[in-house]
């Protein structure tokens, strides 16, 4: 009898664990061999032609981020791709390929944050400078030099204005403007008077949250956020779980990963939905935690902003959205918990306001966070690399160094496998294979000189 009650247990479970990762099956046509963007969404693109020039990194430190020890090679890029990585005494690369020594310097995989927001007011910004999408734009690209200079090659930003994050997106991919990576969920989606949206406010105003009632409309913000070019979706709370699941089921249908902004029985009505990872270090049951472990429900606890928050006010206060109590404890333990359950950690900084000035310090101050709760520093980059790139979906092509990955590198004059504060030192940094920071400052190269006798005429 007992064996058969076991036995509907797991028939019973097994559809819902089944649901739960129905979001891969989007690209089960896809060969492995299509040329496709280099985000989520996955677009097939024609074959590029391969770019010759070469670039090795020789004799340094190598934290590949796979798991194997840290030891002395050489990285090898050629065009946008890590082509090899070699032992000390190997070095067989082409004659004309620019050689940097960093010797006594920790190359490693470019760090990846989760949780931006590009667009976000700036409090020394009149209200009307920080609607406008001119003056959101450019605070934008200043905060994109705080992220690369930091040594993050990617970020995932969770909510900002309009079309600002997609056109600063195709921006960087093409070189035109330094940053990182932008992976850009477009506008937070919640309900009337939800996290983000409580009375009239700049982020509405903005549209970097958007308010939905019903799981129809759900359905219709996740799908103009995809029009828009989502690369992830957010949701935050409050939702019914007949709207979160609508939403849910519709990001996955178009393939897109699902983050959520919840706390208490919200984040258990989202991981029952299906989400993919959930923000913030906020209550939760043990029930949820351990559903989150066992569905691969991943968390990004960003314990610093609420650090900030509680030293320079006290507390969060005035918010229906978080109405329990929190403190620096707490958030800690719930970060303990979710580690010692085996949820998956990835790292993002959540630094709204002018916080963005706080880094590098801000995003070293998250990784010992991890170690406060348990993690070796080695395990905390890992969180903050490899975790976090499979976090993005983007685990196939970003987070460690390995041949066929993209060139998203990071140099860095010291030993942060060991002590995490070198991570501020910051040498060069390497997105796609170019060199956009060098000695610790953003190089740009001088403009491409167009000849007119080069122009085709247009008559
Ligand atoms: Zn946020």
């Amino acid at each position: 009898m007992k064996q058969r009650i076991v036995l509907l247990a797991v028939l019973v479970s097994l559809p819902l664990t089944l649901w739960a990762q129905e979001r891969p099956e989007r690209y089960r046509y896809l060969d492995p061999s299509t040329p496709v963007s280099h985000d989520p969404r996955r677009v097939p693109v024609p074959e590029q032609s391969a770019d010759p020039s070469v670039l090795v990194l020789s004799g340094g430190r190598l934290f590949t981020a796979t798991g194997s020890e840290v030891s002395e090679g050489h990285v090898v890029l050629r065009g946008s791709t890590i082509e090899a990585i070699l032992p000390l005494a190997r070095k067989d690369w082409p004659e004309d390929a620019e050689v940097i020594d960093v010797r006594g310097k920790t190359v490693l995989p470019g760090l990846v944050d989760l949780h931006t927001h590009l667009t976000y007011i700036d409090p020394d910004t009149s209200s009307e400078r920080n609607l406008s999408i001119a003056d959101s734009t450019l605070r934008a690209v200043e905060r994109l030099r705080y992220y690369i200079e930091s040594g993050i090659t990617s970020i995932r930003d969770v909510a900002s204005s309009g079309d600002i994050p997609f056109v600063l997106k195709r921006w960087v991919a093409e070189n035109r403007v330094v940053g990182p990576r932008i992976f850009a969920a477009g506008s937070l989606i919640t309900a009337t008077g939800g996290h983000g949206a409580e009375g009239r406010n700049a982020l509405t105003e903005s549209e970097a949250v958007v308010t939905a009632s019903g799981p129809d409309e759900w359905r219709e913000a996740v799908r103009q956020q995809f029009d828009k070019g989502a690369d992830v979706i957010k949701l935050a709370s409050h939702f019914s779980r007949e709207e979160i699941r609508a939403a849910v089921e519709e990001a996955h249908a178009l393939g897109l990963k699902v983050t959520v902004d919840a706390e208490t029985f919200y984040v258990g009505w989202a991981v029952e939905a299906g989400v993919d990872s959930v923000e913030h270090p906020l209550p939760r049951t043990e029930e949820t935690v351990r559903l989150m472990a066992e569905r691969g429900v991943a968390s990004v606890p960003t314990l610093v902003p609420y650090i900030l928050i509680i030293d320079s006010a006290g507390g969060y206060f005035g918010s229906t959205s978080r109405r329990f109590t929190m403190t620096k404890d707490s958030n800690l333990a719930m970060l303990k918990t979710l580690k010692e359950a085996g949820v998956k950690l990835g790292v993002g900084t959540d630094l709204v306001l002018d916080w963005y000035r706080y880094l590098p310090e801000a995003y070293i101050t998250e990784l010992k966070q991890l170690v406060a709760a348990g993690f070796t520093v080695p395990e905390a980059l890992l969180a903050a690399t490899r975790e976090s790139a499979d976090i993005l979906d983007m685990g196939h092509l970003l987070g460690t160094l390995e041949p066929g990955k993209l060139g998203d590198v990071l140099v860095v004059d010291g030993r942060p496998d060991e002590t995490l504060e070198d991570l501020a030192r910051v040498d060069l940094v390497i997105r796609n294979g170019t060199i956009v920071v060098r000695d610790g400052k953003v190089s740009v190269p001088r403009h491409e000189v167009v000849s007119r006798t080069n122009e085709k005429p247009s008559w």
